[in-house]
Protein backbone atom coordinates (compact mmCIF):
# COMPACT_ATOMS: atom_id res chain seq x y z
CA UNK A 1 0.00 0.00 0.00
CA UNK A 2 1.67 3.23 -1.10
CA UNK A 3 0.16 6.85 -0.63
CA UNK A 4 0.60 10.20 -2.04
CA UNK A 5 -0.85 13.89 -1.76
CA UNK A 6 -0.44 16.43 -3.71
CA UNK A 7 -1.82 19.36 -1.79
CA UNK A 8 -3.16 22.43 -2.92
CA UNK A 9 -2.35 22.59 -6.06
CA UNK A 10 -3.42 25.71 -7.46
CA UNK A 11 -4.91 24.49 -11.02
CA UNK A 12 -5.42 20.53 -11.89
CA UNK A 13 -6.49 20.49 -15.81
CA UNK A 14 -8.39 17.05 -15.64
CA UNK A 15 -8.87 16.44 -19.56
CA UNK A 16 -12.18 14.87 -18.18
CA UNK A 17 -15.23 14.13 -20.53
CA UNK A 18 -16.79 17.35 -19.47
CA UNK A 19 -13.53 18.84 -19.17
CA UNK A 20 -13.22 20.02 -15.46
CA UNK A 21 -10.95 22.32 -14.22
CA UNK A 22 -9.88 22.33 -10.22
CA UNK A 23 -8.47 25.41 -8.47
CA UNK A 24 -6.55 24.76 -4.55
CA UNK A 25 -7.32 21.18 -4.57
CA UNK A 26 -5.72 18.25 -3.17
CA UNK A 27 -4.64 15.03 -5.75
CA UNK A 28 -4.46 11.41 -3.03
CA UNK A 29 -3.24 8.51 -4.85
CA UNK A 30 -2.95 4.90 -3.70
CA UNK A 31 -2.00 1.98 -4.87
CA UNK A 32 -0.76 3.80 -8.15
CA UNK A 33 -4.58 5.17 -8.62
CA UNK A 34 -6.52 8.00 -8.37
CA UNK A 35 -7.96 7.59 -5.04
CA UNK A 36 -9.65 11.41 -4.76
CA UNK A 37 -9.89 15.30 -6.20
CA UNK A 38 -11.15 17.52 -3.61
CA UNK A 39 -10.47 20.38 -1.23
CA UNK A 40 -11.61 18.58 2.16
CA UNK A 41 -7.47 16.85 3.00
CA UNK A 42 -5.41 19.59 3.54
CA UNK A 43 -8.27 22.13 5.24
CA UNK A 44 -8.60 18.78 7.60
CA UNK A 45 -4.92 18.82 8.39
CA UNK A 46 -4.47 15.39 7.26
CA UNK A 47 -1.21 15.52 5.46
CA UNK A 48 0.41 13.02 7.89
CA UNK A 49 -1.38 9.93 7.24
CA UNK A 50 0.58 9.79 3.79
CA UNK A 51 4.09 7.94 2.61
CA UNK A 52 4.57 11.26 0.72
CA UNK A 53 3.24 14.79 0.42
CA UNK A 54 4.09 17.32 -2.10
CA UNK A 55 2.87 21.18 -2.16
CA UNK A 56 1.22 22.25 -5.08
CA UNK A 57 1.21 25.40 -4.58
CA UNK A 58 1.61 27.56 -7.25
CA UNK A 59 1.96 24.44 -9.43
CA UNK A 60 -0.50 23.48 -12.86
CA UNK A 61 -1.14 19.77 -12.78
CA UNK A 62 -1.78 17.66 -16.24
CA UNK A 63 -2.77 14.30 -16.71
CA UNK A 64 0.60 12.12 -18.01
CA UNK A 65 1.56 12.60 -22.06
CA UNK A 66 1.41 9.58 -23.66
CA UNK A 67 3.91 8.70 -26.76
CA UNK A 68 2.05 7.10 -29.66
CA UNK A 69 4.95 6.60 -31.86
CA UNK A 70 8.79 6.12 -31.38
CA UNK A 71 11.72 4.43 -32.30
CA UNK A 72 14.29 4.38 -29.20
CA UNK A 73 16.75 2.94 -30.79
CA UNK A 74 17.30 5.61 -33.51
CA UNK A 75 18.41 8.24 -30.46
CA UNK A 76 21.74 7.44 -31.00
CA UNK A 77 21.30 7.83 -34.92
CA UNK A 78 20.36 11.90 -34.74
CA UNK A 79 21.95 14.71 -35.85
CA UNK A 80 24.02 13.23 -38.86
CA UNK A 81 25.10 15.17 -41.74
CA UNK A 82 25.25 13.08 -43.69
CA UNK A 83 21.27 12.34 -43.70
CA UNK A 84 20.18 15.35 -42.79
CA UNK A 85 18.75 16.60 -46.62
CA UNK A 86 17.15 13.22 -47.77
CA UNK A 87 13.56 12.62 -47.53
CA UNK A 88 12.29 9.17 -46.67
CA UNK A 89 13.39 6.28 -48.59
CA UNK A 90 16.78 6.98 -49.40
CA UNK A 91 17.31 8.42 -45.70
CA UNK A 92 16.00 4.92 -44.31
CA UNK A 93 18.39 2.95 -47.13
CA UNK A 94 21.52 5.30 -45.80
CA UNK A 95 20.55 4.86 -41.93
CA UNK A 96 19.81 0.87 -42.25
CA UNK A 97 23.33 0.65 -42.79
CA UNK A 98 23.94 2.48 -39.20
CA UNK A 99 21.02 0.03 -37.72
CA UNK A 100 22.19 -3.32 -38.61
CA UNK A 101 24.82 -2.64 -35.67
CA UNK A 102 22.70 -2.38 -32.97
CA UNK A 103 22.21 -4.66 -30.01
CA UNK A 104 20.84 -5.07 -26.37
CA UNK A 105 23.40 -2.29 -24.92
CA UNK A 106 22.24 0.14 -28.00
CA UNK A 107 18.35 -0.49 -27.12
CA UNK A 108 18.97 -0.04 -23.46
CA UNK A 109 20.80 2.84 -23.00
CA UNK A 110 18.91 4.66 -26.06
CA UNK A 111 15.60 3.59 -24.13
CA UNK A 112 16.95 5.34 -21.05
CA UNK A 113 17.58 8.30 -22.87
CA UNK A 114 14.86 8.72 -24.80
CA UNK A 115 11.89 7.85 -22.34
CA UNK A 116 13.99 9.74 -19.62
CA UNK A 117 13.90 12.85 -21.71
CA UNK A 118 10.44 12.12 -22.60
CA UNK A 119 9.02 11.65 -18.97
CA UNK A 120 11.57 15.09 -17.96
CA UNK A 121 8.79 16.77 -20.23
CA UNK A 122 5.48 15.61 -18.78
CA UNK A 123 5.17 12.16 -21.04
CA UNK A 124 4.25 9.05 -18.45
CA UNK A 125 3.57 6.06 -20.91
CA UNK A 126 5.67 5.41 -24.48
CA UNK A 127 4.71 3.32 -26.87
CA UNK A 128 7.51 2.27 -29.12
CA UNK A 129 7.86 0.87 -32.62
CA UNK A 130 10.71 -1.71 -32.58
CA UNK A 131 10.87 -3.17 -36.06
CA UNK A 132 15.33 -4.09 -36.25
CA UNK A 133 16.43 -7.43 -35.13
CA UNK A 134 19.61 -8.08 -36.37
CA UNK A 135 20.41 -11.80 -35.83
CA UNK A 136 22.23 -12.67 -32.79
CA UNK A 137 21.32 -9.07 -31.13
CA UNK A 138 19.67 -10.55 -28.08
CA UNK A 139 16.99 -10.01 -26.21
CA UNK A 140 16.19 -6.24 -27.59
CA UNK A 141 12.80 -6.10 -25.95
CA UNK A 142 13.73 -7.31 -23.02
CA UNK A 143 16.07 -4.46 -23.35
CA UNK A 144 14.05 -1.85 -23.50
CA UNK A 145 11.84 -3.43 -20.84
CA UNK A 146 15.00 -2.80 -18.34
CA UNK A 147 15.03 0.48 -19.35
CA UNK A 148 11.66 0.94 -18.96
CA UNK A 149 11.59 -0.46 -15.22
CA UNK A 150 14.33 1.50 -14.35
CA UNK A 151 12.87 4.71 -15.28
CA UNK A 152 9.72 3.86 -13.72
CA UNK A 153 8.13 4.94 -17.12
CA UNK A 154 4.62 2.99 -17.96
CA UNK A 155 5.55 0.94 -21.57
CA UNK A 156 4.00 -0.59 -24.63
CA UNK A 157 6.25 -2.24 -26.87
CA UNK A 158 5.61 -3.53 -29.69
CA UNK A 159 7.03 -6.24 -31.75
CA UNK A 160 7.74 -5.03 -35.05
CA UNK A 161 9.12 -6.87 -38.09
CA UNK A 162 10.34 -6.88 -41.98
CA UNK A 163 10.55 -9.86 -44.20
CA UNK A 164 11.51 -7.88 -47.58
CA UNK A 165 14.91 -6.72 -48.16
CA UNK A 166 16.58 -5.25 -51.34
CA UNK A 167 16.82 -8.74 -53.01
CA UNK A 168 13.27 -8.82 -52.25
CA UNK A 169 12.42 -5.15 -53.97
CA UNK A 170 12.61 -3.34 -50.32
CA UNK A 171 14.58 -1.12 -48.74
CA UNK A 172 16.57 -2.71 -45.69
CA UNK A 173 19.72 -5.05 -45.81
CA UNK A 174 19.24 -8.84 -45.79
CA UNK A 175 20.88 -9.09 -42.44
CA UNK A 176 17.87 -6.71 -40.51
CA UNK A 177 15.17 -9.29 -42.16
CA UNK A 178 13.59 -12.47 -41.17
CA UNK A 179 10.86 -15.14 -42.35
CA UNK A 180 7.00 -14.83 -41.52
CA UNK A 181 7.87 -17.94 -39.48
CA UNK A 182 10.38 -16.44 -37.43
CA UNK A 183 8.34 -13.17 -37.11
CA UNK A 184 5.53 -15.18 -35.67
CA UNK A 185 7.53 -17.53 -33.51
CA UNK A 186 8.98 -14.83 -31.65
CA UNK A 187 6.04 -12.64 -31.61
CA UNK A 188 4.03 -15.33 -29.72
CA UNK A 189 6.62 -15.39 -27.29
CA UNK A 190 6.68 -11.76 -26.93
CA UNK A 191 2.78 -11.90 -26.19
CA UNK A 192 2.97 -14.08 -23.48
CA UNK A 193 5.98 -12.77 -22.14
CA UNK A 194 4.96 -8.80 -21.60
CA UNK A 195 1.31 -8.52 -22.63
CA UNK A 196 -0.09 -7.62 -19.18
CA UNK A 197 -3.78 -6.50 -19.14
CA UNK A 198 -3.85 -5.73 -16.09
CA UNK A 199 -6.18 -2.36 -15.00
CA UNK A 200 -2.32 -0.43 -13.82
CA UNK A 201 -0.71 -2.46 -15.89
CA UNK A 202 3.10 -0.96 -16.69
CA UNK A 203 3.85 -3.08 -19.70
CA UNK A 204 1.85 -4.35 -22.98
CA UNK A 205 2.68 -5.18 -26.16
CA UNK A 206 1.65 -4.40 -30.07
CA UNK A 207 2.66 -6.52 -33.06
CA UNK A 208 3.71 -3.64 -36.01
CA UNK A 209 5.43 -4.64 -39.23
CA UNK A 210 7.18 -1.59 -40.34
CA UNK A 211 5.61 -0.04 -43.17
CA UNK A 212 4.24 -1.53 -46.27
CA UNK A 213 6.78 -0.76 -48.12
CA UNK A 214 9.32 -3.20 -46.45
CA UNK A 215 7.17 -6.27 -45.54
CA UNK A 216 5.37 -8.73 -47.37
CA UNK A 217 1.26 -9.57 -48.04
CA UNK A 218 1.61 -12.46 -46.02
CA UNK A 219 3.21 -10.81 -43.08
CA UNK A 220 0.91 -8.19 -42.55
CA UNK A 221 -1.85 -10.64 -43.10
CA UNK A 222 -1.00 -13.11 -40.48
CA UNK A 223 0.23 -10.27 -38.00
CA UNK A 224 -3.66 -9.13 -37.95
CA UNK A 225 -4.34 -12.81 -37.24
CA UNK A 226 -1.87 -13.38 -34.55
CA UNK A 227 -2.82 -9.79 -32.88
CA UNK A 228 -6.76 -10.91 -32.85
CA UNK A 229 -6.04 -13.96 -31.33
CA UNK A 230 -4.40 -12.63 -28.88
CA UNK A 231 -6.10 -9.55 -28.39
CA UNK A 232 -3.75 -7.32 -28.56
CA UNK A 233 -3.18 -3.72 -30.97
CA UNK A 234 -1.80 -3.35 -34.54
CA UNK A 235 0.40 -0.57 -35.47
CA UNK A 236 2.40 0.74 -38.44
CA UNK A 237 3.56 2.91 -40.78
CA UNK A 238 0.74 4.31 -43.16
CA UNK A 239 0.60 6.67 -46.07
CA UNK A 240 3.62 8.86 -44.30
CA UNK A 241 4.83 9.58 -47.97
CA UNK A 242 3.96 9.54 -51.73
CA UNK A 243 6.64 7.56 -52.34
CA UNK A 244 4.69 4.96 -50.54
CA UNK A 245 1.73 5.36 -52.46
CA UNK A 246 3.63 4.68 -55.67
CA UNK A 247 4.95 1.47 -53.82
CA UNK A 248 1.81 -0.24 -53.32
CA UNK A 249 -0.18 1.77 -56.64
CA UNK A 250 2.83 -0.20 -58.71
CA UNK A 251 3.02 -3.52 -56.39
CA UNK A 252 -0.57 -4.54 -55.83
CA UNK A 253 -2.70 -2.13 -57.74
CA UNK A 254 -4.05 -0.61 -54.49
CA UNK A 255 -3.87 2.66 -52.62
CA UNK A 256 -2.47 2.04 -49.17
CA UNK A 257 -5.51 2.11 -47.15
CA UNK A 258 -7.08 -0.33 -49.70
CA UNK A 259 -4.58 -2.22 -49.51
CA UNK A 260 -4.38 -2.28 -45.46
CA UNK A 261 -8.29 -3.04 -45.57
CA UNK A 262 -7.93 -6.06 -47.72
CA UNK A 263 -5.11 -8.10 -45.25
CA UNK A 264 -7.51 -7.01 -42.31
CA UNK A 265 -5.71 -4.42 -40.86
CA UNK A 266 -8.87 -1.49 -39.97
CA UNK A 267 -10.64 -1.48 -36.80
CA UNK A 268 -10.47 0.17 -33.29
CA UNK A 269 -7.31 -2.22 -32.55
CA UNK A 270 -5.50 -0.71 -35.01
CA UNK A 271 -3.85 2.61 -35.55
CA UNK A 272 -1.22 4.12 -37.67
CA UNK A 273 1.52 6.38 -37.82
CA UNK A 274 1.19 9.63 -39.62
CA UNK A 275 -1.30 9.32 -42.16
CA UNK A 276 -0.58 12.67 -44.10
CA UNK A 277 -1.73 11.24 -47.85
CA UNK A 278 -5.36 10.04 -47.21
CA UNK A 279 -7.84 11.21 -49.38
CA UNK A 280 -11.14 12.23 -48.43
CA UNK A 281 -13.01 8.95 -48.52
CA UNK A 282 -10.20 7.20 -46.56
CA UNK A 283 -10.93 9.52 -44.15
CA UNK A 284 -14.76 8.59 -43.57
CA UNK A 285 -13.70 4.76 -43.14
CA UNK A 286 -11.09 5.65 -40.92
CA UNK A 287 -13.94 7.55 -38.51
CA UNK A 288 -16.49 4.45 -39.67
CA UNK A 289 -13.90 1.72 -38.58
CA UNK A 290 -12.62 3.82 -35.53
CA UNK A 291 -9.51 2.99 -37.25
CA UNK A 292 -6.42 5.80 -35.12
CA UNK A 293 -3.85 7.80 -36.52
CA UNK A 294 -1.14 9.29 -34.39
CA UNK A 295 0.01 12.47 -35.77
CA UNK A 296 4.11 13.45 -35.79
CA UNK A 297 3.95 16.77 -36.96
CA UNK A 298 7.79 17.08 -36.38
CA UNK A 299 9.13 14.15 -38.12
CA UNK A 300 6.87 15.28 -40.70
CA UNK A 301 8.38 17.92 -41.08
CA UNK A 302 11.59 17.38 -41.04
CA UNK A 303 10.87 14.63 -43.77
CA UNK A 304 9.58 17.02 -46.06
CA UNK A 305 6.58 14.60 -45.85
CA UNK A 306 3.42 16.53 -45.76
CA UNK A 307 0.98 17.73 -43.56
CA UNK A 308 -1.62 15.74 -42.06
CA UNK A 309 -5.31 16.70 -42.37
CA UNK A 310 -5.49 16.83 -38.55
CA UNK A 311 -8.92 19.58 -38.32
CA UNK A 312 -10.43 17.05 -40.81
CA UNK A 313 -9.78 13.65 -38.80
CA UNK A 314 -11.05 15.74 -35.42
CA UNK A 315 -13.88 16.57 -36.99
CA UNK A 316 -14.47 13.21 -38.97
CA UNK A 317 -14.22 11.68 -35.51
CA UNK A 318 -10.96 10.21 -36.22
CA UNK A 319 -9.04 8.80 -33.39
CA UNK A 320 -5.95 10.79 -33.21
CA UNK A 321 -2.99 10.85 -30.94
CA UNK A 322 0.62 12.46 -30.83
CA UNK A 323 3.74 11.07 -31.14
CA UNK A 324 7.83 12.20 -31.50
CA UNK A 325 8.63 9.70 -34.30
CA UNK A 326 11.98 7.99 -34.29
CA UNK A 327 15.01 10.67 -32.86
CA UNK A 328 16.13 10.34 -36.46
CA UNK A 329 13.90 12.02 -37.84
CA UNK A 330 12.93 14.12 -35.10
CA UNK A 331 16.20 14.28 -33.21
CA UNK A 332 14.31 14.87 -29.94
CA UNK A 333 11.87 12.71 -27.79
CA UNK A 334 10.09 15.94 -26.23
CA UNK A 335 6.00 15.65 -26.64
CA UNK A 336 5.34 19.14 -25.11
CA UNK A 337 7.53 20.41 -27.90
CA UNK A 338 5.63 18.40 -30.22
CA UNK A 339 2.38 19.49 -28.97
CA UNK A 340 3.34 23.28 -29.63
CA UNK A 341 4.63 22.63 -33.50
CA UNK A 342 0.99 20.40 -34.05
CA UNK A 343 -0.01 23.49 -32.87
CA UNK A 344 1.91 26.27 -34.82
CA UNK A 345 1.42 23.60 -37.90
CA UNK A 346 -1.94 23.69 -37.80
CA UNK A 347 -2.72 27.77 -37.50
CA UNK A 348 -0.23 28.37 -40.05
CA UNK A 349 -1.92 25.87 -42.33
CA UNK A 350 -5.78 25.67 -41.18
CA UNK A 351 -6.37 28.91 -39.37
CA UNK A 352 -9.54 29.02 -38.29
CA UNK A 353 -10.48 24.82 -38.37
CA UNK A 354 -7.22 24.41 -36.41
CA UNK A 355 -7.24 22.26 -32.99
CA UNK A 356 -6.71 24.61 -30.09
CA UNK A 357 -4.07 24.40 -27.60
CA UNK A 358 -6.50 22.35 -25.22
CA UNK A 359 -7.48 20.30 -28.56
CA UNK A 360 -3.96 19.15 -28.50
CA UNK A 361 -3.53 18.63 -24.91
CA UNK A 362 -6.54 16.34 -25.64
CA UNK A 363 -4.78 14.73 -28.30
CA UNK A 364 -1.54 14.12 -25.97
CA UNK A 365 -3.75 12.58 -23.58
CA UNK A 366 -6.99 10.91 -24.14
CA UNK A 367 -6.60 10.78 -27.86
CA UNK A 368 -2.96 8.99 -27.07
CA UNK A 369 -4.58 6.80 -24.23
CA UNK A 370 -7.05 5.24 -27.02
CA UNK A 371 -4.70 4.68 -29.76
CA UNK A 372 -3.50 2.31 -26.83
CA UNK A 373 -6.67 0.83 -26.06
CA UNK A 374 -6.26 2.40 -22.43
CA UNK A 375 -8.56 5.46 -22.11
CA UNK A 376 -10.35 3.69 -19.06
CA UNK A 377 -7.03 3.48 -17.48
CA UNK A 378 -4.77 6.67 -18.17
CA UNK A 379 -4.63 10.08 -20.34
CA UNK A 380 -6.89 11.99 -17.58
CA UNK A 381 -7.30 12.86 -14.23
CA UNK A 382 -10.45 11.30 -12.16
CA UNK A 383 -11.34 9.13 -9.71
CA UNK A 384 -9.72 5.26 -9.83
CA UNK A 385 -7.65 6.00 -12.98
CA UNK A 386 -3.97 5.44 -12.75
CA UNK A 387 -1.80 8.47 -10.96
CA UNK A 388 0.14 9.80 -14.03
CA UNK A 389 0.71 13.25 -14.26
CA UNK A 390 3.05 16.16 -13.86
CA UNK A 391 3.41 19.48 -12.20
CA UNK A 392 4.83 22.57 -13.45
CA UNK A 393 5.66 25.75 -11.31
CA UNK A 394 3.68 28.88 -12.54
CA UNK A 395 6.46 31.19 -11.07
CA UNK A 396 8.67 30.97 -13.97
CA UNK A 397 10.26 33.82 -16.14
CA UNK A 398 8.88 32.42 -19.18
CA UNK A 399 5.35 32.30 -18.50
CA UNK A 400 4.95 35.23 -16.36
CA UNK A 401 1.92 36.76 -17.48
CA UNK A 402 1.13 33.99 -19.50
CA UNK A 403 -0.63 32.11 -16.99
CA UNK A 404 -4.54 32.90 -17.28
CA UNK A 405 -5.60 29.87 -19.41
CA UNK A 406 -3.82 26.51 -18.51
CA UNK A 407 -5.98 24.66 -21.11
CA UNK A 408 -3.46 26.00 -23.49
CA UNK A 409 -0.84 27.60 -22.33
CA UNK A 410 1.59 24.27 -23.11
CA UNK A 411 0.94 24.88 -26.79
CA UNK A 412 0.42 28.65 -27.41
CA UNK A 413 3.54 29.48 -24.72
CA UNK A 414 5.18 26.32 -24.18
CA UNK A 415 7.41 25.02 -21.55
CA UNK A 416 11.30 26.08 -22.10
CA UNK A 417 12.68 23.76 -19.60
CA UNK A 418 11.95 20.46 -17.64
CA UNK A 419 8.56 19.79 -15.52
CA UNK A 420 8.82 19.98 -11.72
CA UNK A 421 7.64 16.71 -11.49
CA UNK A 422 6.02 14.04 -13.37
CA UNK A 423 4.52 10.76 -11.13
CA UNK A 424 3.92 7.47 -12.85
CA UNK A 425 1.58 5.03 -11.23
CA UNK A 426 1.83 6.74 -7.60
CA UNK A 427 5.23 7.30 -8.06
CA UNK A 428 7.69 10.32 -8.48
CA UNK A 429 10.38 9.53 -11.45
CA UNK A 430 11.34 12.75 -12.12
CA UNK A 431 11.55 15.95 -9.12
CA UNK A 432 12.69 19.54 -9.94
CA UNK A 433 13.07 18.23 -13.67
CA UNK A 434 15.52 15.59 -13.07
CA UNK A 435 15.19 12.11 -13.36
CA UNK A 436 14.82 10.40 -9.52
CA UNK A 437 15.62 6.88 -10.90
CA UNK A 438 18.64 6.85 -12.78
CA UNK A 439 21.90 9.34 -12.35
CA UNK A 440 21.82 11.52 -15.83
CA UNK A 441 25.65 11.80 -15.62
CA UNK A 442 26.28 8.73 -15.39
CA UNK A 443 23.89 7.72 -18.21
CA UNK A 444 24.93 10.51 -20.41
CA UNK A 445 28.74 8.95 -19.96
CA UNK A 446 27.80 5.51 -20.63
CA UNK A 447 25.59 6.57 -23.53
CA UNK A 448 27.91 8.37 -25.05
CA UNK A 449 30.67 5.61 -24.82
CA UNK A 450 27.99 3.18 -26.59
CA UNK A 451 27.55 5.61 -29.43
CA UNK A 452 31.11 6.09 -30.06
CA UNK A 453 30.87 2.24 -30.19
CA UNK A 454 27.78 2.08 -32.25
CA UNK A 455 28.98 4.72 -34.92
CA UNK A 456 32.55 4.31 -34.92
CA UNK A 457 33.06 0.95 -34.04
CA UNK A 458 35.33 1.95 -31.45
ZN1 LIG B 1 8.22 6.04 -37.41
Amino acid sequence: MSSLLIKNIDTLVSCDEEDHVYHNVDLVCKDGRIFSIDQSLSAAGESGAFDRVIDGSGMFCYPGLVNTHHHLYQVFSRNLPEVQNLELFDWLVALYEIWKGLNEDTVRLSSLTGMGELMKNGCTTVFDHHYVFPENAGDLIAAQWEAARTLGVRMHFSRGSMDRSRKDGGLPPDSVVQTVDEIMEDSVRLIETWQDDSFTSMHRIALAPCSPFSVSETLLRESAVLARQYGVRLHTHLCETLDEENYTLEKVGLRPLAYMEKLGWLGDDVWYAHGIHFNTEELQLLADTKTGVCHCPVSNMKLSSGIARIPEMLALGVPVGLGVDGSASNDGSNLLEEMRVCYLLHRLNSSEKAPSGYDILKMATMGSAALLGRQNEIGSLEHGKCADFFLIRKNRLELTGACRDPLSVLCTVGLKAPVDYTVVNGQVAVENGRLVNVDEERLVYEAEREVTRYLDGL
